[in-house]
């Protein structure tokens, strides 16, 4: 079979049920194509071709057993900064470019125990710091849908990959977006869970207490396949929650459109950096799901102005913290002939970041320092909390909330947008994370330059089943979601 990349999760998980293909040919097919469609897409910082075909092969003794997993033999892709035994994690930086994980996240090894197949590991920017995947010490990804434009960041590889073809679904991780805004600039289905609801552990931090793990896929329903992998309590992370998993993929019709009532912030449509386009197609995708018997309902998300500042404190606080472990001590890079400890310690440090992410250990050491902690870091928690009551508020008379999951279509590679400029784009996504809600993006069409748009949906707390069931069903009524980029369309 020569169109295996375009089948959907259930048709894949149908078909090697059947034996109409073995997890070998599935995975010799994507590794093709991977070898001749990714030198112009770069969205692979590894290719594990040797342990993808053991995989697959393990894969396929066990699908001959008969009590297979719904997701044996099929293959993805991890977002690198996701812990892979014997396998380099780098997290887009030169720090951790000769770092070998010891251990497998536990998203990796959920995956790995279902019997999923590991094609390699996707570009991001580093250290999950950015909106474009530039960031990355690897280089820039394209989007697929327009070889000189971004796909988004940081979870570009995951998105870049799925949209070209060169993974069926991928593993992100939206600390402020890092989901939501690449699956938007690159037509895809992405779902940002709960804070708690997949697990940290392994998943090299950022902003511990914003980082969420999860699924990028072409559908709501490829989706909700790997979200019955990859969610679940966890003993190894703290904040992971102990609270019963909902079945995704059988609660897809569960939701019913009709009679949702979706809020429509005022506030949102009215960010002076919002695109015509953009602005239409939500509109559009909104107009359909009102034909389809939803009620839309105007309401007011007061805080607004407030989440860039408040994410750009709380951010890089948490990751000048978390990063103050890459000393060149233990591992991860080291300058060469140190003259003691502290130059060690310095020249490490300034070779081993790039240039965003020591832009933001500054910013969050500043911060968090003795003179500035209340002025700063206190005063940006309380308003974060005042984010959540606004949304908390919302939900007591609207059961979703939609806004556009980014302010433009995909940007130029190279565009070199002031850091200002850049943190602007994330405006839509930021709250999400501030108040640990699920969310999750859905294309609903194009721009004029004919890149896509998405549409943002913000649940309630847990609501991952009734978000994904509404564009599940959405996806029943539109097929945005089946469009290709050209490049896809090329076989290897
Ligand atoms: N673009 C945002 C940032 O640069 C969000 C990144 C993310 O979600 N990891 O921090």
């Amino acid at each position: 079979m020569t169109d295996l990349h375009r089948l959907s999760i259930r048709e894949l998980s149908e078909g090697l049920k059947q034996a109409q293909f073995s997890s070998r040919e599935l995975a010799e097919h994507y590794l093709k194509r991977i070898a001749h469609i990714d030198p112009k897409v770069k969205s692979y910082v590894t290719v594990t071709a040797e342990q993808a075909l053991a995989e697959a092969d393990a894969a396929d003794a066990v699908l001959k057993s008969g009590n297979a997993h719904a997701l044996a033999g099929i293959p993805l892709a991890h977002k690198d900064i996701f812990c892979t035994q014997g396998i380099k994690t780098t997290a887009g930086s030169k720090m951790l470019d000769n770092f070998i994980s010891p251990y497998d996240a536990t998203v990796v090894a959920k995956a790995k125990a279902a019997g999923l197949v590991t094609l390699g590991k996707v570009n991001m920017d580093e250290f999950a710091m950015g909106s474009t995947s530039e960031n990355s010490y690897f280089g820039a990804t394209s989007n697929p849908w327009a070889l000189d434009r971004v796909p988004g960041g940081s979870s570009g590889g995951s998105a870049a990959a799925v949209a070209a073809d060169l993974a069926p679904i991928a593993t992100g991780t939206d600390t402020g977006g890092s989901i939501r805004q690449p699956a938007s600039f690159c037509g895809l289905t992405g779902l940002k869970p709960t804070y708690g609801r997949v697990s940290r552990f392994g998943m090299i931090a950022y902003a511990s207490s914003l980082d969420q793990g999860g699924p990028m896929a072409r559908s709501a329903e490829d989706c909700a396949y790997l979200m019955n992998v990859i969610a679940g309590h966890d003993a190894k992370d703290s904040t992971s929650i102990n609270k019963e998993v909902d079945d995704y993929v059988a609660n897809l019709n569960g939701t019913a459109v009709k009679g949702l009532r979706i809020g429509i912030p005022k506030q949102y449509f009215n960010v002076a950096g919002l695109d015509a386009d953009v602005k239409a197609r939500v509109e559009e995708s909104l107009k359909k799901l009102e034909e389809m018997g939803a009620t839309l309902v105007e309401i007011d998300l007061n805080m607004t102005e407030a989440y860039v500042p408040t994410y750009y404190l709380i951010a890089p606080a948490e990751a000048s913290s978390n990063l103050s472990r890459y000393d060149g001590v233990r591992y991860g890079y080291r300058c060469e002939n140190p003259k003691d400890i502290l130059d060690l310690y310095k020249r490490s440090r300034s070779e081993g970041f790039g240039a965003e992410v020591q832009r933001r250990i500054l910013i969050g050491t500043y911060a968090l320092s003795a003179g500035y902690y209340d002025a700063y870091y206190v005063k940006a928690q309380k308003v974060r909390r005042l984010i959540q009551q606004d949304f908390l508020k919302a939900f007591e008379n609207v059961d979703v909330i939609a806004a556009p999951s980014a302010p433009t279509t995909a940007y130029k590679i190279g565009a070199n947008l002031s850091p200002t400029e850049m943190y602007l784009g994330d405006i839509y996504t930021l709250a999400v994370n501030l108040a640990g809600l699920p969310a999750i993006n859905a294309p609903v069409g194009f721009d004029q330059d004919s890149l896509p748009v998405g549409l943002q949906l913000i649940g309630n707390y847990w609501s991952e089943s009734q978000l994904l069931s509404i564009v599940h069903q959405y996806q029943q009524h539109t097929d945005w979601h089946t469009k290709r980029a050209a490049i896809a369309e090329e076989n290897a």
